[in-house]
């Protein structure tokens, strides 16, 4: 298994000189399964450069939404794939318990929002994820509610070379003193557990944390102490606030320690093959 990422900002995409390295897309990042089958993590405006540098197209592309934030749906009319007559595109997203996926995403995919309906995409199926396991091709897929407003989804991808662990909007620390406590009582660390690379909400720095508890995100050190409760072995630092230019964030990322856990910053482009 293999994991690119194409879309690593957090809240709004922030184009310009200083976001260049670690990327100014939203959340966005591609799977590849050892039968070289396609995951997509995420529709943030990243999935845009995605979609165009997919090489030889598959004939299933399976598109998991971690939850309906626009951050991470505004590439969806941009994916490319989804004008593919021959591409079966399956887009899963949260269950909720007032309305299926579907009528939630075409709030957005309809006029006025946008000129394309969801229904006139021909090869598009959708499917309401509920919290659970779900196999696709060779990687098993495990999701589970996390602490984040809305119904939003961590998600584990595991096959036989190991385990990639996806929670972007992440705030395990809320309502926690004395952060972290036991990994039984901690949110998204049953998903977590032994990843071999964790890609995981950093959002914030200490100060700013303070004044955006409830916010739904984790700050630097809460991204760090997750990580080592749930013993990962890789921590990649993901959901980039817009404010934080490549230098802040080199200078941030290169202060974290940890005696157990390899702390990688979110570049975008950057791959990690699982397992190796
Ligand atoms: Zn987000
Ligand atoms: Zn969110």
């Amino acid at each position: 298994m293999k994991a690119t990422l194409w879309g690593t900002r957090g809240s709004l995409a922030r184009s310009g000189p200083e976001t260049l390295r670690y990327g100014g897309d939203t959340s966005s990042v591609e799977v590849r399964g050892s039968d070289d089958s396609l995951i997509v993590i995420d529709a943030g405006s990243g999935i845009l450069r995605l979609g165009e540098n997919i090489g030889d197209p598959p004939s299933r592309i399976d598109l998991l939404l971690s939850h309906l934030h626009m951050d991470h749906i505004q590439g969806l009319g941009f994916f490319t794939p989804l004008y593919a007559p021959d591409i079966e595109v399956h887009i899963w997203g949260p269950v909720s318990a007032t309305q299926d996926l579907r009528s939630r995403l075409t709030r957005y995919l309809s006029p006025p929002l946008f000129p394309v309906r969801l229904r006139d995409l021909a090869s598009v199926e959708i499917h309401d994820l509920q919290p659970g396991v779900l196999e696709l091709g060779a990687i098993t897929v495990t999701a589970e509610i996390v602490t984040h407003p809305g119904h939003t989804m961590g998600l584990r991808l595991e096959d036989e070379a190991g385990v990639l662990t996806y929670i972007s909007d992440h705030e395990p620390a809320l309502g926690v003193t004395d952060f972290p406590r036991s990994a039984e009582w901690t949110s998204g660390a049953a998903l977590a557990e032994g990843a071999n690379v964790l890609i995981h909400d950093a959002q914030y720095t200490d100060e700013e944390y303070e004044e955006r508890v409830g916010w739904g995100h984790s700050s630097f050190k809460h991204a760090v102490a997750f990580a080592e409760l749930v013993g990962a072995k890789k921590m990649v630092t993901f959901h980039h606030d817009p404010s934080h230019s490549d230098d802040f964030l080199d200078l941030v990322t290169g202060s974290l320690r940890s005696d157990s856990v390899e702390i990688v910053g979110g570049t975008v482009g950057a791959e990690f093959v699982v397992g190796s």
